[in-house]
């Protein structure tokens, strides 16, 4: 008999799908049987993850448009997802960017669009996901946060301000939403090889390389495994936590 997988006809919202991390994680969920909504900036963008997707589980995925910083955009792909499903079991909050600047210089525009992207968002899906959830009396919330949001870092306040805020949301929503059986996490990955990283400049990556005692970047399928596993039931008492998932180097 087949073994049944980790995420057997799971419905998963997963934002910021189209390359790089949320990539790894719509095709890792969707090789443990999971149904996906997959959420970027523009459909096109969505096609190279789309069929990422049908080659693991032949299934098509629901592809939607949305700034994740807009909340009508967002209540959007919820209900896209709530109208062919019935249900969410899985949103992974992913989508993010950056915008860096020493902060004596850093425009207020960059501050917000950070800020409205990484941390705003967060609570738009969470808040639409919310709702259906605790009707299901269950669910999924994985924030995708990162080390720096734990340990601060130069050049980056916008940035490490909004990924020390999804971790302050996750152990707040984790705690309101326990009793109905909804389990809320974070994952904060280091340096991850993605186009997020690629474009540091070369001694930049050496410098933080040195800082990596595994001696290497992490790959993007090495976050989506975690992701999957807080997903699945394997993870059912967790919740509340920040899973760090860098090489050895914030300990
Ligand atoms: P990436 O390759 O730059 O991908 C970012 C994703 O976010 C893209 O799918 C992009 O979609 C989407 N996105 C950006 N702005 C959006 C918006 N306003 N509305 C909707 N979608 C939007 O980044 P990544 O490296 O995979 O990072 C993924 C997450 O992990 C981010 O939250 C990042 O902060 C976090 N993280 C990354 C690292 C790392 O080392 N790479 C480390 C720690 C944490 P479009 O295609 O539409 O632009």
């Amino acid at each position: 008999m087949t073994p049944m997988k980790l995420l057997q006809d799971k419905i998963a919202i997963v934002t910021g799908a189209s390359r790089g991390i949320g990539q790894a994680i719509a095709v890792e969920m969707a090789a443990q049987g999971a149904k996906l909504i997959l959420s970027a900036t523009s459909i096109a963008n969505l096609k190279d993850t789309a069929d990422l997707v049908k080659a693991q589980n032949n299934q098509s995925c629901i592809l939607t448009q949305a700034n994740v910083a807009i909340g009508d955009e967002v209540t959007e792909v919820v209900k896209k997802a709530l109208d062919t499903h019935g249900k969410v079991d899985i949103l992974v909050n992913n989508a993010g960017i950056t915008k860096d600047n020493l902060l004596a210089i850093m425009p207020e525009k960059d501050w917000d669009d950070v800020l409205s992207t990484n941390l705003k968002s967060a609570f738009l899906f969470s808040k639409a996901c919310a709702k259906p959830m605790v009707k299901q009396r269950s669910g999924v919330i994985i924030n995708i946060s990162s080390v720096v949001g734990i340990t601060g870092n130069a050049g980056q306040a916008n940035y490490a301000a909004s990924k020390a805020g999804m971790i302050a949301l996750t152990k707040s929503a984790a705690r309101e939403l326990a009793r109905r059986n909804i389990r809320v996490n974070a994952i904060a990955p280091g340096f991850i090889q993605t186009q997020m990283t690629n474009k540091l400049g070369d001694a930049l990556k050496q410098k933080v390389l040195e800082q990596i005692p595994l001696g290497r970047m992490g790959e993007p399928k090495e976050i989506a495994d975690v992701a999957v596993f807080l997903a699945s039931e394997h993870s059912r008492y967790i919740t509340g936590q920040v899973i760090v998932v860098d090489g050895g180097m914030v300990t």
